[in-house]
């Protein structure tokens, strides 16, 4: 240092020194975020550099490399930190690193004081009190910074982080600003380069300029983030090639989609359908949640509150200039900017898989295969988005058994004049084709949507219309069946009404205890019975809610309708009173119905009965 050099101590200003001993003194778990806040800063000055070239070319260095180079040396015990950014001048090191931005410190220390136990780490970067958490792991730091403005003489800012700073003359010939940071003893991990890479991949690993370790040319992050290129030019490759890194899943994504806005915030982000429902047992994400960034500072890799909770399975990046970097202390409700950005995030997430539907309707049976519980439990949940969410619906149906079909295309095969969406709740797809609340539906050629799965009572409870057309049960005995037209009535003629009253009364008399009533009904044909729920009783969907939510299990009680044209009913009106067959076939009949119904508590015990039918059967004298 010359003998001309000036050097002039300095004291902190009050707040900034309480700041600083806060920083100091506490317990720091992510103490490793300083490298971060040192890293953002250098990308800032770069920036704010490239900026400035944009309208001028007289600077010093205009040829430089803008990029960071990060150097260790663990004998010194040092680490530091150069940036070919617009730097600082001795006036500017006063301005910025001598003092917290005032309003800055004041609402950093409210924060800290109101709560003990609060993350600092996460509160630091928003109060433009980055560069102080440098000395959470340094006992002295060195800053030498030589400004963009080539009049300007280079100069060092240092301090050991307590009572002062102190900045003099200091040689520094080429433009930008470096750090050199003396680690405190327990902080020597920080010289390894090894440990710093993973930290930069970890939090830095998209900051816009490359940033070098060591005598290494090769760039440590992988710097241009692919979510900030134009959409036009990320190809279906690209977005797969990254889905994959990210999620190290081994499938292609289902979908993708990019989005690039600068209003009402300012926001990138790359959004993905998985390729699979499963997270591969190594996968580096096992959570839920989009990866955030807030000025390409990596705020968290599972960030929840951008997407409502029914999108969980949605993967991707968001990426925005506009929020503070503590945004994942905040609530979603207290900041409007986040509010916005969900809105934004979730939109577009709910557009990726309305095109998947729609261009591409064979991937989409794959999503709805994989995900499709997901959309159910969004109408069910989610009011804001239920009419973006009904028509990417799709159900097996009486008519598509194999296939998926939506409400759409349920409405546009519907019978001329019919006034209603039919659904029949069961408990598997095989099955619930037998329901003898099926018998009309068939015969009038009814479609009818099968819903076998547990979330579909959820749903239902929020589902009532598609474009103002009802859902109706058809296993509701008061539902009004769209009577067109019916072909042909049944041919067997019913019982007289004398003998349909006398076996509705020995049915009632033997299942006095397991049912509520006993009646005839004309909604069956090919079935001798079925089970109706009695009035004022919840509805169906309610008690398969309920069921679900392990309610006690017992057998509801029902209303046995019968067929008085069944065969079946027909013969049993003729046994005798005392007939033991009679007795083993109404116990038969009410439980195939309790069966179908899904309801049966214990099918196997059905078999000793069935044998008794069966050797009855096979009995000479019949
Ligand atoms: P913030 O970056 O949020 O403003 P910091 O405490 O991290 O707050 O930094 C304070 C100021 O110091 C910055 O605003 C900037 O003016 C200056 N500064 C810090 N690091 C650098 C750097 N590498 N190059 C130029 N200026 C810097």
């Amino acid at each position: 240092m010359s003998n001309k050099s000036k050097s002039s101590t300095l004291p902190f200003k009050a707040e900034t020194r309480q700041l600083l001993n806060i920083l100091i003194h506490s317990l720091y778990t992510d103490r490793e975020i300083f490298l971060r806040e040192l890293i953002s800063n250098a990308s800032d000055a770069l920036t704010r550099m490239n900026f400035e070239m944009l309208t001028n070319r007289d600077v010093l260095d205009p040829e430089a490399e803008p990029a960071i180079w990060i150097t260790t040396d663990p004998g010194a015990r040092t680490l530091t930190i150069r940036d070919t950014g617009i730097g600082l001048t001795r006036k500017e090191m006063e301005e910025n690193l001598g003092t917290i931005a005032h309003s800055g410190a004041r609402a950093f220390m409210q924060a800290a004081e109101k709560d003990a136990t609060a993350d600092l780490s996460n509160i630091i970067g928003q109060f433009g009190v980055g560069f102080y958490s440098v000395f959470m792991v340094a006992d002295k730091v060195e800053v030498a910074s030589h400004s963009y403005k080539k009049e300007e003489p280079s100069a060092v800012w240092i301090s050991d982080g307590q009572e002062s700073y102190e900045i003099r003359d200091f040689d520094k010939p080429d433009r930008g600003t470096q750090i050199t940071v003396f680690l405190k003893e327990d902080a020597a991990e920080f010289t390894s380069e090894n440990r710093l890479r993973e930290l930069i991949r970890r939090h830095s690993d998209y900051v816009a300029f490359p940033i070098y370790i060591g005598s290494s040319t090769e760039q440590v992050n992988r710097q241009s983030a692919l979510w900030r290129q134009n959409s036009q030019q990320i190809t279906e490759k690209d977005a797969g090639d990254f889905y994959k890194q990210f999620t190290l899943d081994q499938k292609e994504p289902l979908a993708y989609t990019h989005l690039a806005v600068d209003a009402p915030v300012q926001a990138y982000a790359l959004l993905f359908i998985p390729g699979s429902a499963e997270h591969y047992l190594f996968a580096p994400r096992k959570q839920d949640g989009l990866r955030l960034y807030a000025r390409k500072v990596l705020i968290q890799d599972y960030f929840r509150d951008l997407l409502p909770e029914y999108l969980r399975f949605v993967q991707g990046i968001v990426d925005s200039e506009d929020l503070p970097l503590n945004i994942s202390r905040e609530t979603i409700q207290s900041n409007r900017l986040l509010m916005q950005l969900k809105k934004l995030v979730t939109n577009r997430a709910i557009d990726m898989i309305r095109r998947l539907a729609q261009d591409k309707p064979e991937k989409y049976i794959e999503f709805w295969n994989l995900f499709g519980r997901y959309i159910k439990e969004g109408v069910a949940s989610d009011m804001a988005d239920y009419d973006s969410l009904v028509p990417l619906l799709r159900f097996h149906t009486l008519h598509h058994p194999e296939e998926l079909i939506s409400l759409e295309t349920y409405l546009d095969e519907r019978r001329p004049g019919q006034q209603q969406i039919y659904y029949l709740l069961g408990e598997d797809d095989r099955s619930v084709v037998y329901s003898p609340h099926l018998d009309v539906i068939r015969k009038r050629n009814l479609d009818v949507l099968l819903l076998t799965d547990p979330l579909d009572s959820f749903m239902l409870l929020a589902l009532k219309n598609y474009k103002d057309i009802p859902l109706v049960n058809v296993a509701d005995k008061n539902a009004d069946l769209d009577d067109l037209s019916t072909p042909g009535e049944a041919d067997t003629p019913a019982l007289s009404e004398e003998s349909k009253a006398g076996l509705i009364a020995r049915f009632a008399r033997q299942l006095a205890n397991r049912v509520t009533d006993v009646r005839a009904s004309d909604r069956l044909i090919e079935s001798p019975a079925r089970l109706v729920d009695p009035d004022n009783s919840p509805t169906p969907e309610i008690q398969r809610v309920y069921q679900m939510m392990n309610q006690p299990l017992e057998i509801p009680r029902k209303v046995l309708e019968i067929n008085p044209r069944h065969p079946l009913l027909t013969s049993l009106a003729t046994l005798p009173d005392n007939s033991e067959i009679a007795e083993l076939m109404i116990d038969q009949i009410y439980e195939d119905a309790l069966l179908i119904e899904g309801l049966h508590p214990d099918p196997a015990g059905m078999i000793g009965r069935i044998q008794k039918i069966m050797a009855a059967a096979l009995r000479p004298e019949n």
